[in-house]
C-alpha cells in the first residue's frame, strides 16, 4: 500500500487554511513567516519556492533575505535578528544546508525559540530527546514521517525501527521520536557494518541518506514499512532535459515486498511542508493570543 503523503498534506493544509481564515476574522492579524536563504543552490531555491507557494494558499505571510553565498555567520545571524523583532514574523524558517564556512549551530541556536518553526534550535532538540518533556516544536520531516505512521495507523510499540542517516535535522530526531513510541531503534550511517543485513531485520525502514535507489528488494524483509526521506536526481531517459527524482529506495523493486512504501515524490516531501505550515500556525497562534 502507498503512503500516500500528497493526499494527507493537502488536507492537513487545509485544515490550517481554515483555521487562519477563522483566525483573520476574529483578530485581523496574518500568521508571518522569516526566511532565509544563503547562496545559490538550485535545489534550497526549489524548496523554499514550494514552501513560500504552500504558504500563500494557506494564508501565511512570507518575508525573505536572501544573502550571498560569502557573508559571514553574523551576517546570517543579523538576519535571524531581523526577523526576531519583527512583530508580523511568527516563524523563522533558515533553509539549510548553509555553505560550509558558516557556523550552522551558532546560526540555529540564534532562533528566537518562540519562533523556532523548524525545530533545530538546541532547546527544542534536548526537549525532543528528553523523556517526559515535550518540544515547543518538533523538525518537520521527522514530525510528517510520524503523521503518516498514525494516519495509517501502524504499530511501532517493540518493532524493530532501522533508520539509515544520522543527521541533526532528519535521522537524529526520527530515531529519538521512534524511540519515544517505544520501537526498538538502530541508527545506521555511513561507517555501520553489514548495512544490507541490518536492514533485512526492519519492520520499519527509515532512510534519509541521499544514496540514489540504494536500497533493493533483496535489503527488506516481506512486509515492511518503508518510509523514503531521501530526495536524489537520476537521468530520465524519456526525457533528457529533465531529471527525475527519485528516493534511497528502488521504489518498483519493492513496492510488492512492503506492506506500506512512500513514493519519492508524494511521499515525506508534501508531508514536511505541510509541517512547517503547521509549526508556523502553532507559532502565531501562541505570539498571538
Ligand atoms: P545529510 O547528508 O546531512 O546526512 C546523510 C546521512 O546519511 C548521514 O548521517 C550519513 O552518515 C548517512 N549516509 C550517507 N551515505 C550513506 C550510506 N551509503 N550508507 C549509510 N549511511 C549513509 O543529509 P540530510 O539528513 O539532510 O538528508 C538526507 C536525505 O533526505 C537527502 O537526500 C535529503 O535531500 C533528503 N531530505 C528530504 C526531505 C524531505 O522533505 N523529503 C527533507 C530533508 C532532507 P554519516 O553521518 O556517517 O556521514
Amino acid at each position: 500500500m502507498i503512503l500516500d503523503g500528497k493526499k494527507i498534506a493537502k488536507s492537513n493544509n487545509d485544515i490550517i487554511k481554515n483555521k487562519i481564515d477563522n483566525k483573520i476574522l476574529c483578530n485581523k492579524s496574518v500568521p508571518g513567516l522569516g526566511v532565509i536563504i544563503v547562496g545559490d543552490r538550485e535545489d534550497s531555491k526549489l524548496y523554499v519556492n514550494m514552501k513560500k507557494k504552500t504558504c500563500k494558499y494557506v494564508g501565511i505571510k512570507t518575508k525573505t533575505i536572501s544573502l550571498d553565498e560569502n557573508v559571514t555567520t553574523e551576517n546570517v545571524i543579523g538576519a535571524v535578528n531581523i526577523f526576531n523583532s519583527d512583530k508580523t514574523i511568527h516563524g523563522i524558517l533558515i533553509q539549510l544546508p548553509l555553505p560550509k564556512h558558516i557556523n550552522e549551530n551558532q546560526v540555529l541556536t540564534s532562533v528566537d525559540i518562540d519562533k523556532d518553526v523548524d525545530g533545530f534550535h538546541a532547546t527544542n532538540m534536548g526537549n525532543l530527546a528528553l523523556d517526559s518533556r515535550e518540544p515547543l516544536f518538533t523538525p518537520c520531516t521527522p514530525l510528517g514521517c510520524m503523521r503518516l505512521i498514525e494516519h495509517y495507523q501502524i504499530e511501532l510499540e517493540g518493532k524493530n525501527a532501522v533508520v539509515i542517516g544520522k543527521s541533526n535535522i532528519v535521522g537524529l530526531p526520527i530515531s529519538l521520536m521512534l524511540m519515544k513510541k517505544n520501537a526498538t531503534v538502530t541508527v545506521c550511517h555511513i561507517h555501520t557494518k553489514n548495512l544490507k543485513e541490518i536492514c533485512k531485520s526492519a519492520d520499519i525502514l527509515i532512510s534519509a541518506c541521499g544514496q540514489k535507489e540504494m536500497i533493493k528488494k533483496d535489503w527488506i524483509k516481506e512486509g515492511v514499512v518503508i518510509i523514503d526521506i531521501g530526495i536524489n536526481y537520476k537521468d530520465d531517459p524519456e526525457n533528457p532535459e529533465k531529471r527525475k527524482i527519485v528516493g534511497d529506495v528502488d521504489f518498483d523493486d519493492c513496492k510488492n515486498i512492503s506492506s506500506f512504501i512512500t513514493p519519492v515524490p508524494g511521499g515525506v516531501g508534501p508531508m514536511t511542508v505541510s509541517m512547517l505550515m503547521e509549526n508556523t500556525y502553532k507559532a502565531y497562534y501562541r505570539l498571538t493570543i
